[in-house]
């Protein structure tokens, strides 16, 4: 069976490579974009099957991304993690209504994080194949 594939849009390099040990050892493959634009990119061009997104990036802000994510029919059924330090109200709004599946601030909680992709995953697959049923 493929392992899911996961995109980290992350440009701190010590939090990449966290991300990289902790979703490894799950077994998930793993790809990385180090800014916005390229993380949009990179999803339309190998629909992942989940997203962890950071907010503070080059180019493109991370909620930006997210909504061009989700406005796009071909990702927007993708689950979007957003991950961040900024821990204002006014941006985890912004986020949950531009389509972000869940909003975390770090540090992370890695039993939490992976916790919350496992289900992510499961409830991303059992849709799709209501979708297949349809
Ligand atoms: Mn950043």
């Amino acid at each position: 069976m493929i392992k899911p594939l996961i995109l980290v849009v992350e440009d701190n390099e010590l939090n990449l490579r966290l991300y990289y040990t902790i979703l490894q050892s799950k077994g998930y493959r793993v790809n990385n974009a180090r800014d916005g634009v390229t993380g949009v990119a990179v999803v339309k061009a190998t629909l992942p099957d989940l997203v962890v997104m950071d907010i503070q990036l080059p180019k493109m802000d991370g909620l930006t991304a997210t909504r061009i994510i989700k406005e796009e029919p071909s990702t927007a059924g993708i689950p979007v993690v957003i991950v961040t330090s900024y821990a204002m109200q006014e941006d985890r709004e912004k986020g949950l209504q531009w389509g972000c599946d869940c909003y975390l601030t770090k540090p992370v909680n890695y039993k939490e994080f992976l916790e919350v992709i496992d289900n992510l995953l499961y409830r991303s697959k059992a849709n799709n194949r209501l979708k297949e049923v349809r």
